[in-house]
């Protein structure tokens, strides 16, 4: 603990402690949870999130600097044993290696959370089958192979367990803009229930989480493309109606992740527009 205290003072690295540290540490105090696209925006801060709560966290992503950066929070903000791990999840055999690597060091993994995930936007027409192969093989292929690899070892030591898969309110809010993005994510978002329904008789829980609009890399980096100039001030105008300047933060979102688990929800729209847009999904599709 003097440890911790000591770089903490030193380094100033430690994030504010958020709502986990008190109200899951019963739930995920020394479970093992792994973490995808943990460098940044909604990984990293699910990361801390369940550090604070106690868990034990190994950090994925493909960016080595930032996920070694999380790993460090991570044990700062109270994780008992984190680490890093530099893998790209759109590749099988990597994702396999991780999976060997994991269970043999650290164990099995009692929660994943499959969230590495890229931005695309474009009209249909101006979308090359490169920029589908792009993107459907990080945000589909990333998680199709962390289900199966986490998924069969979870089910094979038959004690339960959660996945979480970072969907977007965008798999049920069609828009012109993304239909790369929006497909992969819808895919996710019926992937996740039908393995839902696979693993019920297992004891193994899993939830789609449904982000609206949330400040992060993907959002601020994001090129509108297939919308005019005029619709991309008239959408970021909106957000920060919404949430304000900050925009809503992955810190919030990673909470909704940790009640998901903690209470087994099947799909979870975070955000006040992401609650609108499924509610309206389930009356007729807008655009
Ligand atoms: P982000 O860019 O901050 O984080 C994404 C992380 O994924 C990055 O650290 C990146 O390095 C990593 N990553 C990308 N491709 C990878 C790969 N092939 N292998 C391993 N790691 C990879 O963005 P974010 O907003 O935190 O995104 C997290 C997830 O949330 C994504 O799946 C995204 O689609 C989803 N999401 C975001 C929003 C939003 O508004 N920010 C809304 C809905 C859904």
């Amino acid at each position: 603990v003097w440890i911790r205290e000591f770089v903490t003072a030193v380094d100033g690295g430690r994030p504010a402690p958020s709502v986990a540290s008190g109200r899951y540490a019963e739930q995920f105090g020394g479970r093992l949870v792994l973490v995808t696209g943990a460098a940044s925006g909604i990984g990293r801060a699910t990361a801390i999130a369940f550090a604070e709560a106690g868990a034990r966290v190994v950090a994925v992503d493909r960016d080595a600097e930032g996920v070694t950066r999380t790993a460090e929070s991570a044990w700062l903000s109270g994780a008992p044993q984190a680490w890093a791990e530099t893998v790209d999840v759109s590749d099988e055999q990597a994702m396999e290696k991780l999976a060997e690597k994991v269970a043999a060091e650290y164990g099995v993994v009692d929660v994943l959370v499959n969230n590495a995930g890229i931005g695309f936007s474009g009209s249909f027409l101006d979308t090359t089958t490169e920029d589908w192969r792009k993107v459907l093989d990080v945000n589909l292929w990333g998680v199709i192979h962390g289900c199966r690899v986490f998924g069969r070892q979870m089910a094979e030591r038959g004690q339960g367990g959660h996945i979480v898969n970072t969907a977007s309110a965008a798999a049920y809010q069609p828009s012109r803009a993304l239909p790369a993005y929006s497909t992969s994510k819808a895919a996710v978002l019926m992937l996740s229930q039908c393995l839902r329904a696979e693993f019920a008789g297992r004891g193994i829980g899993v939830s789609a989480i449904c982000p609206g609009f949330v400040h992060t890399n993907i959002t601020s980096t994001a090129r509108f493309a297939g919308v005019s100039h005029e619709e991309e001030k008239r959408l970021r105008k909106k957000v920060t109606r919404l949430y304000g300047r900050r925009g809503y933060p992955p810190e919030k979102v990673a909470e909704a992740i940790l009640r998901a688990v903690a209470r087994d929800q099947a799909v979870v729209p975070v955000t006040p527009e992401a609650r609108g847009a499924l509610l309206m999904s389930r009356f007729t599709p807008r655009v």
